[in-house]
């Protein structure tokens, strides 16, 4: 049977002028994240969009690919039948069998985008309906809370049948805010950051710096792998491997122990800025949170943004991890995240790292450092890898 996806948009349609802008960005996010699936002719009328599934595609997957779309509120997957009582009944036979053999009560609910169509929405429901309880025993008519609500919709050309809306990724459509800058670690936080601010809209170029032989092979596939997985939810991402080992043994070499995380984090930021630029980003985006670590108290955070003017998003920031945890859980990055690889954040770990550091004592151990040349040459040793 030929089937269709009807699509509401979100936030989308409150954006008055922009919306065509909107709708045309989500329109394009939509067709390149299932043309990698089924070739589906998508389009939109009246702030509805239809992808329509060829029958010999496979519908699950077009659902499941546009189920992580942002900027779908709502999706209906819909039977395609001709606009007659007997077609429409047919194919709700059909299509629903197994929610029809499922539920106890239903009613039908008809809409008639067709004014010329020969009965009224109530009739069609009335007929439709009436045919059903006939045939279907089990089945109590209840118009007010049914298990099961048969939708029928009468278009122009053709009708369709389906058993109501699911929630769709919601959101905005990834780059409709413009893009970021995501700095993007091995661990459980980043990930669901860089997946929030996608959510809002952001389109995401991912920053990882890169400690080898400190760090291995294996932790920078674990970073890749990460990222290939955010991409079903952000389309393509290219993803910039920073090579970070001379920095971090410059900082060993010359810096206090106390001061070496800080420092480091400082020159994350500074170079996580200047690829921004590069690549046009207006913010960076991070995986903080208030207190978790001893580089993330507010003084913390104080010294590592102060090194750069973009600003810097942080949308775990006011989570627990239990809820940082049940979001990557739910993307889908979880299980990657907890491999046991090591992180350039735990090589050279100090003993007592500085929780309440002072920007006068930061600059002091920095000016110990070639900083413009080393930043140079991190960014200009950048490799870039494009997922998706
Ligand atoms: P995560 O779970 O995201 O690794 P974390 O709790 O381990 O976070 P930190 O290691 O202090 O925290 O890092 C804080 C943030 O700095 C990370 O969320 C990430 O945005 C960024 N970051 C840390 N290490 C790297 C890295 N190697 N490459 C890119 N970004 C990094
Ligand atoms: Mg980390």
């Amino acid at each position: 049977m030929k089937e269709v996806l009807l699509l509401k948009c979100g936030e989308i349609v409150l954006k008055g002028l922009n919306r065509k802008k909107f709708e045309d960005r989500l329109l394009g996010n939509l067709r390149r994240r299932i043309r990698a699936v089924a070739p589906c002719q998508v389009e939109i009328h009246q702030s509805v969009i239809y992808v329509w599934i060829p029958e010999d595609a496979d519908g699950d997957a077009v659902t499941e690919a546009v189920r992580r779309v942002f900027g779908v509120a709502t999706i209906c997957r819909a039977a395609v039948c001709e606009k007659t009582l007997e077609s429409m009944q047919a194919a709700a036979e059909d299509y629903l069998a197994d929610r029809i053999a499922d539920a106890r009560s239903f009613k039908v609910e008809t809409k008639r985008g067709d004014k010329k169509f020969p009965m009224t929405s109530i009739q069609v429901s009335q007929h439709i309906g009436g045919e059903l309880a006939d045939k279907y025993k089990h089945l109590q008519p209840d118009m007010h809370t049914p298990e099961l609500t048969v939708h029928l919709e009468i278009r122009t050309e053709h009708a369709f049948v389906h058993a109501g809306p699911e929630p769709g990724a919601g959101g905005m459509p990834v780059g409709a805010n413009g893009r970021a800058a995501f700095l993007l670690s091995g661990g459980i936080d980043s990930p669901v950051a860089g997946y929030m601010m996608a959510k809002r809209g952001l389109e995401l170029v991912g920053v990882h710096f890169f400690s080898y032989p400190y760090t291995s092979e294996r932790a920078k596939e674990k970073v890749v792998e990460l990222g290939q997985i955010l991409t079903r939810y952000t389309g393509r991402m290219p993803l910039l491997i920073v090579p970070f080992t001379k920095i971090q043994e410059e900082i060993r070499d010359k810096c206090h122990e106390e001061l070496f995380t800080l420092v480091m984090r400082r020159f994350m930021m500074r170079i996580a800025e200047r690829l921004a630029v590069q690549y046009e980003c207006g913010a960076l985006i991070t995986g903080e949170s208030l207190g978790q670590v001893a580089s993330q108290t507010m003084p913390a955070m104080a010294v590592t943004g102060a090194v750069c003017e973009l600003p810097v998003f942080r949308p775990v920031i006011g989570m627990d991890k239990e809820e940082i945890v049940r979001i990557a859980r739910k993307i889908d990055t979880f299980e990657t995240s907890i491999l046991p690889y090591e992180d350039c954040c735990t090589v050279f770990t100090p003993k007592h790292p500085n929780t309440r550091p002072k920007l006068p004592k930061i600059l002091e151990a920095e000016s110990r450092l070639d900083v413009e040349t080393l930043v140079g040459e991190a960014v200009a040793g950048t490799e870039r890898i494009v997922l998706g």
